[in-house]
């Protein structure tokens, strides 16, 4: 498979090409310098080219999407995908099922998609769900924050937190490694509310040991991926101390900060938020080792689904509707609430506000890159919007003059704050940035080696327009998506990472799973037909 994609202008940031008029050549699924004259032709005169999109954080596959697929049926029959000669039928709505996940991410660009968080003992559902998720390479992070055997390790034998740690992720086949509120699920689930502190006692730790704990050993293994953070106290208003405790726990070691938008909010908690973006941002840009993606907010409906199930509790009682929480036994906690979005609503649109704050003053898009946590802040399918909002001043301040006044004033938004992203710098926050943060060299990027992941768009001066509907999206050297119309439906590949441990580690965690979970130690590791091809593994650098 040979193509050449002649003319386009050229966005490859990773590469320091800014827009220049030049051709991209494909070979067997990858992209290189040069192909034969009788390759088969795709004429990019008029459009713009841009290495496959990469998603960084995002929730699609495992219990609590299957969760959240159920409480929604009235979403399933307003969105019906038939099935076509190239497509299996499925539903849409803020939670898609698996294939029309995938068909709805290639059809916007996207070709690598990361599943957020998966307790370790859902691994085997998620492997399965990615499996039929087709379209994009998938990889999921691994939630380890809320995990009570690892609390004893940390507790009593912290040397072997690290070989831990690399036993699990090889274990399920794992890419990274997700704190989410650090302490504070396993507090709430024990009935003591959420830890309000990175100091408070939980089962004799204390938020801030594991985080320094874990975010040790994810440095120390050299993952490909720093330690993924969603902190302590989202939601909350005030909890951007929390969120500058967490960054001063860290201590100049890498870390990502999960939908950093979540947690920027000034106030008294109980009380009214207030925008603590600029103060982030600031924070953000003078520290190089550390980054974020947003998790802006859309106006419009959202699922709410996260691994933090006290802050579903707090969801579950603004909304009074549906809900579910769900505990997974030693590991994690969940919760869902479906979810709406409105611009009069005060929170609503500050949350939208800081959002916007977060990128319009983040000082490098490398390293404050796209997202809406979907469908957490919005559905995936809303990123074209989101993308115009960065690049349009004039549609963003007509968006600003209907959201709530009290709020967008509360923000730096009205203040000369004219911002227009550029081209390139859209191409940095949707695929060289996430891919680079993410340790992917093959990803996000067009030059010799990169896998052959392109979306040709049409200039439009509507970047909504253009961005939501791709003419050509290739994946792995195949034309997947022609003229806007999905023409082949393949499998993605699964990306894991090859981490080696001391097998010394497993004894005392066999010790561990006999004391703390129902599942026996040799019944936990993910064999196959779990961790069958194709698989690809990205190899973790030990210090
Ligand atoms: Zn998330």
């Amino acid at each position: 498979m040979t193509l050449r994609i002649t003319g386009g202008r050229v966005y490859d940031p990773a590469n320091g090409v800014d827009g220049e008029v030049r051709d991209v050549c494909l070979r067997d699924g990858k992209v290189v310098d040069d192909v034969p004259d009788h390759a088969t032709r795709i004429d990019a005169r008029g459009r713009v080219v841009m290495p496959g999109g990469v998603d960084i954080h995002a929730h699609i596959a495992g219990p609590k999407v299957n969760a959240a697929r159920r409480l929604a049926p009235e979403e399933h029959r307003g969105d019906v995908q038939d099935r076509t000669a190239i497509m299996r039928s499925g539903t849409g709505g803020t939670v898609p099922s698996t294939f029309v996940t995938g068909y709805r991410y290639a059809l916007l660009g996207y070709t690598t998609v990361v599943e957020a968080a998966t307790p370790p003992l859902a691994a085997r559902h998620v492997l399965s769900e990615l499996r039929d998720t087709p379209m994009i390479d998938a990889l999921f992070l691994l939630l380890m924050g809320n995990n009570v055997a690892l609390f004893d390790l940390i507790r009593r034998d912290p040397a072997r937190v690290r070989d831990a740690v690399a036993w699990w992720l090889q274990s399920t086949g794992g890419y990274g490694v997700k704190l989410v509120n650090p302490g504070g699920v396993e507090q709430w689930k024990h009935g003591n509310g959420n830890v309000t502190s990175l100091d408070d006692d939980v089962a004799g730790v204390t938020p801030r040991q594991v985080l320094d704990a874990i975010t040790g050993a994810v440095h120390a293994l050299g993952l490909p991926h720093p330690v993924h953070v969603h902190c302590n106290n989202l939601g909350v208003a005030g909890n951007w101390r929390t969120t500058m405790d967490t960054l001063r726990t860290l201590e100049g070691r890498r870390a990502h900060l999960a939908h950093l938008q979540f947690h920027a909010y000034g106030g008294r908690p109980g009380g009214r938020p207030r925008s603590k973006a600029p103060e982030i941002a600031e924070y953000l840009g003078a520290h190089p080792e550390l980054s974020a993606d947003v998790g802006q907010v859309m106006f419009g409906p959202a699922t709410t689904m996260t691994a933090d199930a006290p802050v579903s509790a707090v969801l579950r009682d603004i909304t009074n509707g549906k809900w579910v929480n769900a505990d997974t036994e030693v590991e994690t906690g969940c919760g869902i609430v479906p979810f709406t979005y409105k611009e009069k609503n005060y929170v609503h649109a500050l949350q939208w506000g800081i959002g916007l704050e977060l990128f319009l003053l983040s000082r490098d898009p490398w390293r404050t890159v796209l997202s809406t946590d979907h469908p957490n802040g919005g559905s995936f399918l809303s990123y074209p919007r989101l993308i115009r909002l960065l690049m349009d001043r004039d549609f963003r301040n007509d968006q600003l003059r209907r959201a709530n006044t009290k709020a967008i004033r509360s923000t730096v938004l009205l203040d000369d704050l004219d911002r227009e992203y550029t081209l390139g710098e859209i191409a940095i926050i949707t695929r060289a940035g996430p891919a680079r943060l993410l340790g992917l060299e093959h990803k996000g990027h067009l030059g010799a080696g990169a896998d052959a992941d392109v979306t040709i768009y049409d200039e439009r001066e509507d970047r909504e327009e253009m961005f939501a509907t791709p003419r050509y999206v290739i994946k792995g050297g195949r034309v997947v998506v022609r003229d806007g119309e999905l023409v082949e439906a393949l499998a993605g590949d699964l990306l894991r990472v090859d981490v080696p441990h001391d097998p010394d580690v497993e004894d005392v965690l066999r010790e561990r799973f006999d004391e703390h979970y129902t599942v026996r130690f040799e019944n936990y590791p993910v064999r196959e037909p779990w961790l069958l091809e194709p698989a690809r593994q990205v190899a973790a650098r030990p210090l």
